[in-house]
């Protein structure tokens, strides 16, 4: 009986979940693994948002640990075998919860963690989070909502060994109501988060349209080399020209339709953004992203 268990045991083991993680070279410092342009559903099991490490001699800083505590142990197994090192810093971008769920094995490797001030509210929130819900059991194995202990309220510097990472806070609604970017000047790369989507529609339903194409305007002062988002495989310089596009041109639109008197479903069947037509999620997106600019922009002056 015992061996029996013995080998049930290690078939459970060896069928533990594996998402097939590869890094993605993006430049000297920081590796990168990008997800699917997708919703999270059963099929890509989370692996539907970036996540990256960042080499700070010494230690890593990983900016968004990704959806599960699996992905985030797989994720620093795979950067592990490129050049093994702790991880020492986390930063979350914004509170959805693609983007931190995959806290928890960090903060058991004595990680700290940081984000914006609307974790606040995680902290109390009983509801299950959106990721438990809608990927596979195995997935989401050993996932505990861990929310960051240090919340940003105000931009500043961090040190990470001789790293100087600059953490900024949008001070207005943006992608959400509280957004950070990361730049870190010694290698010019700028970590957007969800204020910079590629090959996909982005979501406007927590935001605010003006504020997002602001917080945009802030990115591009920066001139960063590599910029990455947190959706979509690009991180050139000009990986914000997709979702500034999207967003400036629906702006535009919205607002001729409501100067001209263009009834809220009337604007639904007009602004259809042809050519965006191609991009993933256009179907679940983009007339939601109209509607909620409408609600928005009907009481701009
Ligand atoms: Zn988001």
């Amino acid at each position: 009986m015992k061996t029996l268990w013995a080998v049930v045991l290690t078939v459970a083991e060896l069928a533990a979940f594996e998402y097939g993680l590869k890094p993605v070279h993006v430049n000297d410092k920081t590796y990168c693994f990008f997800g699917a342009p997708e919703v999270m559903n059963t099929h890509n099991n989370g692996n539907m948002v970036n996540s990256c490490f960042v080499d700070a001699g010494g230690s890593y800083l990983v900016i968004d640990s990704g959806p599960t505590y699996l992905y985030a142990k797989e994720a620093h197994m795979q950067i592990n075998a490129l050049k093994p090192m702790k991880v020492s810093h986390v930063i979350n971008t914004h509170v959805h919860d693609d983007h931190w769920l995959g806290n928890g094995y960090f903060l058991a490797q004595g990680a700290t963690l940081a984000g914006p001030t609307p974790f606040e509210h995680a902290i109390h929130s009983q509801e299950t989070p959106r990721m438990a819900l809608r990927i596979s059991k195995a997935a989401y194995e050993g996932t505990t909502p861990t929310v960051p202990s240090k919340l940003i309220a105000q931009s500043g510097s961090l040190h990470v060994n001789d790293m100087e990472v600059q953490i900024v806070h949008v001070d207005h609604k943006a992608h959400t109501s509280g957004d950070l970017f990361i730049y870190i000047p010694s290698i010019k790369t700028l970590f957007a988060g969800d204020l910079v989507f590629n090959d996909r529609i982005p979501s406007l339903r927590d935001g605010d349209l003006n504020g997002w194409i602001k917080a945009l305007d802030q990115i591009a002062s920066y001139g960063a080399q590599t910029l990455i988002g947190g959706h979509g495989v690009r991180f050139d310089a000009k990986a914000a020209e997709f979702t500034y596009g999207y967003l400036t041109r629906l702006r535009d639109e919205v607002r001729s339709a409501i100067e001209e008197g263009v009834t809220i479903d009337a604007a639904l069947e007009r602004i259809v953004m042809g050519e965006y037509k191609s991009a993933a999620m256009y179907d679940v997106m983009h007339r939601a992203n109209v509607e909620a600019a409408y609600r928005m922009l009907e009481w701009e002056e």
